[in-house]
């Protein structure tokens, strides 16, 4: 009987997973995980679950699913080597797992401040469960925030907090926010939008020296300006986890390097989620996601190899975030020098900004406008390119283009 191990505990490893039991899979499964609780929904951690003292983590899947389908679930234990030669990982605790296939699922983790020691105690990064409970009590007793990174997660973070009454401020290195992510458009409501809920935003300004006052940090410099720290919330982005693979002597470019059915430099071992460098056919290009539905698509793809359908990863992606009432969707990937048009909402603070190349619709970022969004997931992922003027114009509903 095959054995297939599973190494991560995250949106990826839950869907395979699910996958493999809706397919009937035949073979052993184990799943290995570091975290001691059942996978759970990562994105409400920088939402609702921090200002909710009540709130639980919600698992994606109940132990029944996996009992029914017979996978062997292993909580708080960490994979620490993977022996190629004889197929079997190494675990923490002293055992060892062989495999016939190995899949790794490991993630991301979050990037440090090289000047802050890791056990700051007034310093908060969120990855997971265990680090959002931690920065929900922080919360709870800090008279103010500050943020440091104005990504996704530092942004949910601020407009969070600043819901919970606290006086919050993000500094941004770069020029303006999620300047890697979204098109300036989008990028100026969620400035417009925090600030009007009365979070300051910092741009340009890189927090590049710490006070510290016995082990806390008490003050950020941003060149000479010194800003007083209660709580210090570092959202500078995530790096993939990509330990074991490296030492296993796997191909790692930015992630664990992965064709198109996520099966890495050896072919026995595949790598899903957000820790792998995948061929984005649409570009002819490698890409690192970090995003729910390429966790899941991408476990969906290994589970056809596994239950004898393969089929190539070619899924459109796509990713929401939501900051405060905020609620940002994108459709498709931008490049930076797409041309970009914008389509009114039919509510107030409510538009699409409609990315095309060479006359091409490729993406749409829609801000508090979830039908759009929806259509806009469709349309791209049929190929379906109506009229340009047609797709601006708000009178007519994206999902009329549908066929
Ligand atoms: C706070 C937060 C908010 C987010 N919000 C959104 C959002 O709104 N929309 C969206 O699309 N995406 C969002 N994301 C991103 C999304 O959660 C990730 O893209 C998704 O979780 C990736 O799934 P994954 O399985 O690849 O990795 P993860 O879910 O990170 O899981 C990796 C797992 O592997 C485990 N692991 C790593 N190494 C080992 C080891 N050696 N042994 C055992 N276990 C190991 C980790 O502990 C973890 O459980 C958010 C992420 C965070 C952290």
């Amino acid at each position: 009987m095959q054995q297939v191990v599973i190494i991560g505990g995250g949106h990826a490893a839950a869907q395979l997973c699910a996958s493999l039991a809706e397919g009937n899979f035949d073979g052993r499964v184990t799943l290995v995980s570091d975290e001691d609780r059942l996978p759970y929904h990562r994105p409400p951690l920088s939402k609702t679950f921090i200002k909710d003292p009540a709130a639980e983590p919600q698992a994606l899947r109940a132990q029944a699913m996996y009992d029914k389908a017979g996978i062997e679930v292993r909580l708080g234990e960490t994979a620490v080597a993977i022996d190629r030669e004889r197929r079997e990982v190494a675990l923490a605790s002293g055992g060892r797992l062989p495999y016939d296939v190995l899949v790794l699922a490991t993630g991301t983790r979050a990037r440090r401040l090289p000047d802050v020691p890791a056990d700051t105690p007034n310093v908060a990064y969120l990855r997971n469960a265990a680090d959002a409970e931690r920065l929900r009590s922080a919360l709870n007793e800090a008279p103010s925030v500050t943020v440091l990174g104005g990504g996704f997660i530092g942004l949910e973070i601020a407009a969070t907090a600043g819901q919970l009454g606290k006086p919050v401020a993000v500094f941004e290195a770069a020029p303006r926010l999620l300047a890697r992510s979204v098109s300036p458009e989008a990028a100026d409501h969620v400035v417009k939008t925090l600030r009007e809920s009365g979070v300051s935003i910092y741009l340009g300004a890189t927090a590049d020296r710490f006070e510290f006052e016995g082990e806390r940090v008490s003050a950020v410099f941003v060149g000479s300006e010194r800003h007083a720290v209660d709580l210090l919330v570092a959202g500078i982005g995530a790096v993939p986890e990509t330990t074991l693979a490296e030492a296993a002597g796997l191909e790692c470019a930015n992630g664990i390097v992965v064709d198109d059915h996520m099966r890495t430099s050896d072919p026995a071992i595949y790598a899903i989620g957000d820790c792998t460098a995948f061929p984005y056919s649409r570009w002819g290009e490698r890409l690192r996601l970090e995003s729910v539905q390429n966790a899941n698509d991408q476990a969906r793809t290994v589970a056809g190899v596994l239950l004898d359908q393969p089929t190539p990863y070619q899924a459109l992606p796509w990713f929401w975030s939501d900051q405060g009432a905020l609620r940002l969707q994108i459709a498709g990937l931008a490049r930076p020098d797409t041309e970009r048009a914008i389509r009114p909402g039919t509510k107030e603070g409510s538009f699409s900004v409609l990315h095309f190349d060479g006359g091409h619709l490729v993406c749409i970022e829609s801000i508090n406008a979830p039908l759009d969004h929806m259509a806009a997931r469709k349309l791209l992922e049929q190929g379906l390119q109506p009229p340009r003027e047609q797709l601006l114009d708000p009178a007519v509903p994206l999902k009329a283009h549908l066929g």
